[in-house]
């Protein structure tokens, strides 16, 4: 399985501090959240977003009627690096993992948490105060760009443009049961 993979990646072991954070969720999930990088509590759980912009992207996502164990999280680099700002060279690693996961389990959306997220899959550079909300249709992918959930922990102005953008989630899954599983 991919989990298993990401876990032996040498290159991912090597710039890591503590432990490597694939993701979790289901696998054949029809949304997947992509963060930027583990931080610390992550790093040493090994689980993504389990900190404070963990607690509000899972209510976030539960507001909106969603389950998290039917959606999957994952962060666009697997490990936090010793530098803790991941490079361009960790973005650009972490992308050849995001791409397989991707893949495997085909989402109709991909919610981009931030610019680095954006970056990593879209290989484009994005500005959150102006392309957050964007949809961007590639290959029968929906790619919705929000902010980062830390973003309003260090200014709560942009808190009620993510909720927004949330409710825009919302309505791009529609009712439908989130995963087949
Ligand atoms: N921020 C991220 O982007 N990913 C995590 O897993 C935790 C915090």
């Amino acid at each position: 399985m991919l989990t298993k993979e990401i876990l032996a990646c040498k290159i991912c072991s090597q710039a890591a501090v503590g432990r490597i954070v694939p993701g979790e969720g289901s696998g054949v999930a029809r949304v997947v959240f992509v963060g930027e990088a583990p931080g610390k509590l992550e790093a040493a759980s090994g689980r993504p977003f389990i900190g404070r912009s963990g607690k509000l992207l899972r209510s976030l996502i539960n507001s909106i009627g969603l389950k998290e164990e039917e959606v999957f999280i994952t962060s666009a680099v697997k490990y936090l690096p010793t530098y803790t700002t991941p490079k361009l060279s960790d973005i650009e690693h972490g992308r050849l993992h995001l791409q397989k996961q991707l893949k495997i389990i085909k989402p109709e959306v991909v919610v981009l948490l931030g610019s680095v997220a954006a970056q990593a899959v879209l290989d484009e550079k994005y500005f959150l105060a102006k392309d957050h909300g964007r949809v961007i249709d590639r290959d029968g992918v929906k790619y919705l760009l929000v902010y980062h959930p830390a973003a309003p922990l260090h200014n709560p102005k942009v808190k009620p443009d993510l909720e927004k953008d949330f409710k825009k989630l919302s309505r791009l899954v529609g009712r439908k049961k989130l995963s087949t599983d």
